[in-house]
C-alpha cells in the first residue's frame, strides 16, 4: 500500500490549514470538509488530524476513531441527513483509495446503488 508522510500529505496539509478546504465542522481531533469533486449533493470527508494510512490502522487509538464517527454523526445532523446517509471507507488502492491519510466519505442526497449492500 502507498504510504505517504505527512509532509507529502494532502490531508496532513489541509488540517495544518496550508492548502484550503470548505470546512463544516471541526473538533479537537478530527475535522470535516466538503470533498473537492463530490459523487452526491452532500459529499463530506471526516479526516481525523492524526496522519494514518487507513481507518484500520487510526483504530489503534479509539478516541480518534470515536470522534470521528462522533463528527460523522454532527456533520449528518448539520446538513439535514441524519437518517438518510451512507459512510464509505475506501481501504487500499484496489478498493479506490486515493489519499492515504485515514478519512469516512459522508454522502446523502442521492439514490445509492443497492448493489452490494
Ligand atoms: P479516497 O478515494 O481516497 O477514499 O477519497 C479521497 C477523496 O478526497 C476523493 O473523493 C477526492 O475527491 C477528495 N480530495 C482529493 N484531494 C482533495 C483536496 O485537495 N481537497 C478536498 N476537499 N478533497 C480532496
Ligand atoms: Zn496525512
Amino acid at each position: 500500500m502507498t504510504q505517504q508522510t505527512p509532509d507529502d500529505c494532502i490531508f496532513c496539509r489541509i488540517v495544518a490549514g496550508e492548502l484550503p478546504s470548505e470546512r463544516v465542522a471541526e473538533t479537537e481531533r478530527s475535522i470535516a470538509i466538503r470533498d473537492i469533486n463530490p459523487a452526491a449533493p452532500v459529499h463530506v470527508l471526516v479526516v481525523p488530524r492524526r496522519h494514518e494510512p487507513t481507518v484500520g490502522a487510526l483504530a489503534a487509538s479509539s478516541d480518534d476513531l470515536t470522534d470521528v464517527f462522533r463528527l460523522v454523526q454532527q456533520v449528518a445532523e448539520q446538513e439535514g441527513v441524519a437518517d438518510a446517509h451512507r459512510m464509505v471507507v475506501n481501504t487500499g488502492s484496489g478498493a479506490g483509495q486515493t489519499v492515504f491519510h485515514a478519512h469516512v466519505h459522508v454522502l446523502a442526497g442521492a439514490r445509492f446503488s443497492e448493489e452490494w449492500l
